[in-house]
């Protein structure tokens, strides 16, 4: 497979499935930038990598500010020379009944997930369309692909994020750019311990309950893996998977497609 030599930017990589997948691409060769906003996470994710032999590193960024994406994407590119590789995995989760859902945290996930990717990609698809190569990562999730109940605008903003995916792809096919999104179930990561917290709080149950109530909706009854994830974004990155465009690869046991 090969990602060998190739400029990354993940966003998001300063813990979770970001942090996974800048080790992936690192250990396949790639030269990363780990962005995201909390400067302690993101250092410490580029000198481990460094520290393994990679090249990396660590570039404060806020999505949600398009002078600070700016910033990252120039400051990206002095490091890189060029950025063939862009993983919006950035993003965050906040669970609530529709009707009492605010409008900040509305906005604030649309800002983050959708708007968020949106800008990064706009500001370097020029590029790898110019050089005729480049690949695109966007990590959505199966609510990206279906409803549930307390994830409405979680939900509305990852279906968002597979629509801007799939035009995004179509625009660019014939350009040797590839744009696809990856959409996990419940993963191991900081997010989905806030899940468990937040279903603690408002339910009553104790942890083990409320690991219990996620992990029945999938058919595996696990937790996936941040690094499975990771694979599967590496294996998006490579040349091999030049004709996979404007999908939405599903990382669930089996969960939509089995109930
Ligand atoms: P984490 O909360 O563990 O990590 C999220 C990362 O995004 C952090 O590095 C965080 O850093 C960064 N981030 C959040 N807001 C911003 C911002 N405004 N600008 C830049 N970076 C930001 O989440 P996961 O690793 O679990 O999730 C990664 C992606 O995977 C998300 O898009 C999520 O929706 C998706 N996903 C997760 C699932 C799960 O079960 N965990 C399931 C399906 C999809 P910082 O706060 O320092 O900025």
């Amino acid at each position: 497979m090969t990602v060998q030599g190739r400029g990354a930017v993940v966003t998001g990589g300063g813990r979770g499935i970001g942090a996974a997948t800048a080790e992936a691409l690192s250990n396949q060769g790639t030269r990363v930038v780990v962005a995201a906003r909390t400067s302690a996470e993101i250092d410490s994710v580029a000198e481990a990598l460094r520290g393994n032999g990679g090249e990396a590193w660590a570039i404060c960024c806020d999505v949600t500010d398009p002078e600070s994406i700016e910033s990252l994407i120039n400051q990206s590119i002095e490091r890189l020379g060029r950025i063939d590789i862009l993983v919006n995995n950035a993003g965050i989760a906040t669970a609530a009944p529709l009707v009492k859902m605010s409008l900040s945290t509305w906005t604030q996930m649309w800002a983050v997930n959708t708007t968020g990717s949106f800008l990064c990609m706009r500001a370097t698809l020029p590029q790898m369309v110019e050089h005729g190569w480049g690949r695109v990562v966007n990590v959505a999730s199966i609510a990206g692909l279906r409803g549930a109940a307390y994830i409405s605008g979680y939900a509305a903003s990852k279906h968002a994020q597979i629509g801007l995916t799939r035009s995004a792809a179509a625009e660019v096919a014939s350009a040797g750019v590839t744009v696809n999104a990856v959409c996990p179930g419940y993963v191991d990561t900081p997010m989905t311990d806030a899940t468990i917290a937040n279903i603690t709080d408002k339910t009553g149950m104790n942890e083990e309950e409320a690991l219990n109530a996620i992990l029945a909706t999938s058919p595996q009854h696990r937790l996936i893996t941040s690094e499975e994830v990771a694979a599967s974004i590496a294996f998006l990155c490579t040349d091999e998977a030049r004709s996979i465009n404007g999908q939405t690869i599903v990382l669930d046991g089996g969960a939509i497609s089995t109930h």
